[in-house]
This record gives structure tokens, C-alpha cells and sequence, in this order.
């Protein structure tokens, strides 16, 4: 985590959406998404979600308040009634955790859809990741 920013993650899941062209995952967001396998662009929604994110509340890291968010967007701005601070409520990403093929210690890792080269902090081999 950042300590220097303010900006502060929405707990809320967006479901684990594939690409209908690639069958690839897609990033975790709403409305229109480039998927960055094949660059098809996708048009998605979902009500629940959308809800979930108006209704959801964000304690501020200034002054510990808990504000509700009330956008049914991600990601959203917003300032705090009590302090007035201005931060961004940053869409939510999905975690996975993987297993290095060499020592078998496991990471967690943020899913993003794509190939990323990992580097294992304990023995320091590198492998792929592909989500
Ligand atoms: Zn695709
Ligand atoms: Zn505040
Ligand atoms: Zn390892």
C-alpha cells in the first residue's frame, strides 16, 4: 500500500467477466472496456454492482470519518464532509494468489488480465504469470 496517497480502494467486487470475442479475463470495471488481449471493446454492466458502489462507505484517511460514497462508478471523486479532504475512491482489484514453480512459496498477486514476468522474492527465480 501507498501511505503517501490518499486515495483509497472500493471493497466492492465486480464480477469476473470474460471477453465474449477472446474468452480472456477482463479488467475489473464497468461500461465500456478495451480488452487487452484482443482489443475487442465490450460494453458491460451490472445493476448489483452499481448499487453496491452508491451504497458503499469509505472511512477517510485524514480523520477517520465514514462517508458514503453515493457514485455508481469507479473510479469516483470525493471529499469529506468533516475535513475536506479530496481523495479517489480507485476501483477494486481482484487478488489471486500464485505459487513460485521453484521454491513453492506462494504471492498474492493483483489479477490483471495479460501475461506478467514475476520474480520470486525468495529465491529469486522469475516465472509468467497469465491471468
Ligand atoms: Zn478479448
Ligand atoms: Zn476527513
Ligand atoms: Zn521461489
Amino acid at each position: 500500500m501507498d501511505d503517501e496517497s490518499l486515495d483509497v480502494e472500493s471493497k466492492i467486487e465486480t464480477p469476473d467477466l470474460s471477453c465474449p470475442k477472446c474468452g480472456g479475463l477482463l479488467p475489473a470495471q464497468l461500461g465500456e472496456i478495451e480488452c487487452v488481449l484482443c482489443d475487442a471493446h465490450v460494453k458491460v454492466d451490472h445493476p448489483p454492482t452499481r448499487r453496491a458502489w452508491v451504497a458503499e462507505k469509505i472511512r477517510c484517511k485524514t480523520c477517520s470519518s465514514l462517508l458514503l460514497v453515493g457514485v455508481d462508478k469507479r473510479p469516483a471523486n470525493l471529499q469529506c464532509s468533516s475535513c475536506e479532504s479530496q481523495f479517489i475512491v480507485t476501483p477494486h482489484i481482484p487478488k489471486a494468489e500464485v505459487q513460485c514453480p521453484s521454491c513453492d512459496r506462494k504471492m498474492r498477486l493483483s489479477k490483471r488480465p495479460g501475461s506478467r514476468q514475476i520474480s520470486c522474492p525468495a529465491c529469486s527465480i522469475s516465472f509468467k504469470v497469465s491471468f
